[in-house]
């Protein structure tokens, strides 16, 4: 078994060990995460092991990227599980910083008064879909893998496609901010029966765990729908909306038809989109997405 696996808490032990790695000239990966670790994080590890040299996942439930009223207090905490699961992957180190340590000064997104800086993603990619369901959340997403970027320095960074509007914005901040990282996108794992892999699944009752996967087969429906000729976006949008809502979904936030490129709307002329959905099982926020391209002849 390998047991070569670094865990580090501390911010200059990160420091110290990504110059040696920069000295040795190895290629560096790193896989952002909150923990609490599944199939589709250890895709993302996998997919980083075939790109890089060396392997960093950080494991950081980043308080700065929950709205008020969100379940950061909740959120599954399993960090000595995650170690183990990394080792047998291959990963070279894992990076969990203390809170106190990423965080030294008050950051309470919802307080204005923030002593701290953040860094703010542009509007036209925040104010829609989950930006506009969740204030300050990709400010505390962009925020929070800003520090990362700077603390190990990787050379390239893997993303999973689920969170479909994150990767867009983490792409325009590499492009602003000028950095000389890679970003690789991994395709979403699913269960079985087509539910998007997630650490809140587990927040489902048995319930709404069956209700959960007709998310991914509603989209495939929308996708038959588009590939069929149809280009009746809004009414698309509404009619998915009311099929949520008959399914036993609780909430819909949004179900949008977009560009895959610009998450702009989706022009009659598109040959390829992307379904993005966010939906409600009681307390429960589950979000999905595919992309679609346009059938040869249609
Ligand atoms: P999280 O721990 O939820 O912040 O996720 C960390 C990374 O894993 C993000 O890049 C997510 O997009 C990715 N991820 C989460 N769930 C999945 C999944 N089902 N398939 C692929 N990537 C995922």
């Amino acid at each position: 078994m390998p047991s070569h696996l670094t865990v580090i808490r501390d911010l200059d032990d990160m420091y110290h060990q990504r110059a040696r790695w920069k000295r040795e000239g190895l290629v560096v990966a790193l896989v952002p995460t909150m923990g609490n670790l599944h199939e589709g994080h250890f895709s993302l590890v996998k997919l980083a092991r075939k790109k890089a040299d060396r392997v960093v996942v950080s494991i950081f439930v980043n308080p700065l990227q929950f709205a008020r009223g969100e379940d950061f207090e909740h959120y599954p905490r399993t960090l000595k599980q995650d170690i183990q699961a990394l080792t047998l992957l291959g990963v070279d180190l894992v990076f969990a910083p203390e809170a106190t340590q990423v965080y030294p000064e008050q950051i309470d997104m919802a307080n204005e008064a923030a002593r701290a800086t953040t860094i703010v993603p542009p509007a036209f990619l925040t104010n829609m879909l989950c930006g506009a369901n969740r204030l300050g959340h990709f400010t505390g997403v962009t925020t929070i893998v800003g520090k990362l970027f700077h603390l190990v320095a990787p050379d390239i960074a893997v993303f999973g496609q689920k969170d479909y509007q994150q990767v867009a914005i983490i792409r325009q901040m590499i492009y602003d901010l000028n950095w000389s990282i890679k970003l690789i996108t991994a395709p979403t794992s699913r269960t079985e029966d087509g539910l998007a892999l997630s650490s809140r699944n587990q927040y489902l009752t048995i319930e709404q765990r069956v209700i959960a996967p007709r998310i991914y087969r509603t989209l495939l429906t929308l996708a038959e729908r588009l590939r069929d000729g149809d280009r009746q976006y809004e009414k698309l949008s509404r009619q998915m909306t009311t099929t949520f809502k008959t399914i036993g979904f609780d909430e819909v936030d949004y179900v949008e038809i977009r560009h895959p490129n610009t998450l702009m709307p989706s022009l009659e002329t598109d040959r390829c989109w992307v379904l993005l959905v966010a939906v409600r099982l009681g307390k429960t926020r589950l979000i999905d997405n595919i992309v679609v391209e346009a059938a040869f002849l249609s």
